[in-house]
């Protein structure tokens, strides 16, 4: 352990979902393979068709699986179980092997444990995915799942906490920021018990270079404790199951279930959303803040590059500003509306709010305290969107796979697009819960932190919510590109 830890007294009399038949096997030593094993297989099978299949986009598995079915299985599955492609991601598998030969590494740089980097490999992931057509191109998107074993790989190999998972990767960060919104959360059974137990292996593992075994005495009696070479990793990401308060930063690994020598870890039911309630449960840093303001404004902007006013935008800068590159022009349209706007706006809007309301809390504390309302709209853009793609070719992976298995592929039974009224609704929901739920956080923060002057405090970040739901309905009202669909090519 690194320090001393406080542990609060979080108590959780709800469900314990891994104390439930089946579910319970994950948090054996080899359970979590029994998710990891599929999705590597099926990453290796996406890399094989993306380089050696055929090279368009809606007969290739590399292609249709990840930018047309996985994106929209991502957000249904964090809204309704939790971080369950974190918890399989096969990109942590070579990761496991370098854990162990880093077991004596160091450090992830302290100057990059924040959220900077992950903010930047977000903006990154966005503007190569439009530069290069990556969802019309099966090569390429093999290269992608290549580039990335090999990322999680070094990164963990070099440093000794999972500074890929934590730092770096933007499906991750995606993952972290909207799991937040999920109905499950790792915490503790008997804080009593934490307090008693010596060698905090939720956090720390059973590593020992010689094998070695304690009693604890905890309540309820003494405890076998067995360390040895072959220990259970701790917590990659760092987090202390004692203390945790949000699922910001849990890849849902369950080492630290697996680590505890007492059983007190659980995979907790509760309340959808949670953390985004309580002002403890978010750091007060500009990264983390503007990470969950911009995560919302990059979903708008991802989107609004597969409308028709987009080429109308990209003529504007060509005659006005002489921009040739493409890469250029993508990374100023995402740059610009994704990243520098949201910022410039969240500092506005916190500095309006602390002016209308007269409280002298600082900048960074009021930016702090409204960002966890973008999340529900945030969430909801992307959901609009990943959704659309989804029911707009939800059946075509199985023809895909029977051209891939050497079949000819039934594209007349299995390519047909959902109703155009259901597309709508399921993305109007999404926009209009969403708003709604960033509204109702929105003024609960306003109302916490500026009692009497909630109103006005409110104002500049209803605006600005109201601002971007709307920006958000007019993209999805307008036609939008069927990529990876046999429509589109
Ligand atoms: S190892 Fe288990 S008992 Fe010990 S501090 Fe962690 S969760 Fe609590
Ligand atoms: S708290 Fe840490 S060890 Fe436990 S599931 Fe989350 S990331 Fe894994």
């Amino acid at each position: 352990m690194t320090g001393p830890h406080k542990e609060r007294a979080v108590t959780h009399t709800r469900l314990d979902v891994l104390r439930l038949p089946l579910i319970g096997l994950l948090r054996r030593r080899w359970g979590r393979l029994a998710l990891q094993i599929p999705l590597l297989a099926a990453a290796v099978l996406l890399v094989i068709d993306g380089f050696t299949g055929p090279q368009m986009a809606a007969r290739n598995l590399a292609t249709v699986a990840p930018w047309v079915h996985f994106r929209g299985f991502v957000v249904l599955v964090l809204l309704l179980a939790g971080n369950l492609f974190c918890m399989g991601c096969p990109f942590t598998l070579p990761r496991t092997l370098a854990k162990r030969l880093s077991i004596r590494g160091r450090r992830f740089p302290r100057r990059l444990r924040n959220k900077w980097v992950a903010i930047a490999s977000l903006f990154l992931l966005f503007v190569t995915y439009e530069a290069l057509d990556l969802w019309a191109s099966p090569a390429l998107t093999a290269w992608l799942i290549v580039a990335y074993f090999a990322a999680s790989f070094v990164l963990e190999a070099v440093f000794t906490e999972s500074a890929f998972c934590k730092y770096v990767c933007p499906l991750g960060t995606f993952n972290f920021v909207y799991s937040t919104i999920s109905p499950t959360q790792i915490g503790i059974h008997d804080p009593e018990v934490c307090r008693a137990c010596v060698g905090k292996e939720c956090i720390n593992g059973s590593y020992s270079p010689t094998p070695l075994v304690r009693l604890d005495d905890i309540p309820g009696g003494q405890c076998e404790v067995r360390h040895g070479p072959e220990g259970t990793p701790g917590c990659g990401t760092l987090l202390f199951a004692p203390q945790i308060e949000s699922n910001l930063d849990c890849t849902m690994c369950l080492d630290c279930a697996r680590a505890c020598p007492h059983n007190n870890v659980g995979l907790f039911v509760r309340q959808p959303g949670r953390e985004l309630l309580r002002p403890e449960a978010w750091p007060k840093r500009w990264d983390v803040s503007l990470l969950a303001i911009s995560l919302a404004a990059l979903g708008l902007v991802n989107a609004f590059g597969m409308v028709p006013p987009v080429y109308e935008l990209q003529r504007a800068l060509i005659k006005t500003l002489g921009i040739q590159s493409e890469w250029l022009m993508i990374g100023l349209i995402f740059g610009v509306g994704g990243l520098l706007l949201p910022f410039a706006l969240a500092l506005l809007a916190g500095a309006l709010s602390r002016a209308l309301a007269r409280k002298k809390l600082s900048l960074r504390h009021t930016v702090a305290a409204f960002a966890p309302a973008f999340v529900p709209l945030g969430f909801g853009i992307w959901f609009a969107h990943y959704g659309f793609h989804f029911l707009i070719a939800p059946l075509t992976i199985i023809p895909v796979i029977q051209e891939f298995l050497g079949q000819p592929g039934d594209w007349a039974a299995f390519s047909s697009t959902a109703d155009a009224v259901l597309i709508g609704l399921v993305q109007g929901a999404g926009l209009v819960l969403g708003f709604l739920w960033s509204l109702a956080l929105a003024n609960r923060t306003a109302a916490r932190l500026y009692r009497r002057d909630a109103v006005p405090g409110l104002l500049p970040w209803a605006l600005l919510l109201l601002a971007l739901a709307f920006a958000a309905g007019y993209v999805f009202s307008l036609p939008m590109e069927m990529r990876g669909s046999l429509l589109m090519g």
